[in-house]
């Protein structure tokens, strides 16, 4: 935990979230600036600042969810493909500087930008959550 991190204080429910999905290790939530409709964000629920700082079990479980939020997405918005990747370092483009993964639908000829500066609609990403929540409930995982 991080007083001055924003995913912790999501994590701590002191920050809103548009939440999609939970493990004991992990949250999955929607990017507030999504780069595409759906981009979902996983994160450790312990802080660590990159992949350097994270365990290899944090850094294990956070794959595995990313592969059923891949799979949830795809699903869900029948997009023709997803992005997932993650960034460690400001020389690398992190700007939240807690471990996450980005799982961000993609399609043939839109702009493969990984962020956005524009905020998304709030109703839109609460609509957006609730149907991701929803397909990531309906499929198989572990804890
Ligand atoms: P990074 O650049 O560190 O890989 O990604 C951080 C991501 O967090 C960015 O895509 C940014 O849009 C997103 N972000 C920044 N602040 C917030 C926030 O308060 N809530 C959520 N859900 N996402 C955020
Ligand atoms: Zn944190």
């Amino acid at each position: 935990m991080s007083d001055d991190c924003i995913f912790c204080q999501i994590l701590q429910g002191e920050a809103p979230c548009y939440h999609v999905h939970e493990t004991r290790y992990t949250r999955t939530f929607l990017d507030i600036f999504p780069a595409a409709p759906g981009h979902c964000l996983i994160v450790t629920k312990d802080h660590y600042q990159d992949i350097f700082a994270a365990t290899p079990e944090s850094i294990a479980m956070v794959g595995h969810v990313s592969t059923l939020i891949a799979h949830a997405v795809k699903q869900e918005l029948q997009c023709e493909g997803v992005g997932i990747f993650q960034l460690n370092g400001a020389a690398a483009g992190q700007t939240v500087f807690h471990y996450h993964m980005h799982v961000i639908p993609r399609n043939s000829g839109e702009d493969l930008a990984i962020h956005s500066r524009v905020p998304g609609d709030t109703g839109e990403l609460e609509a957006m959550a609730a149907r991701l929540h929803a397909r990531a409930m309906s499929m198989r995982t572990e804890d």
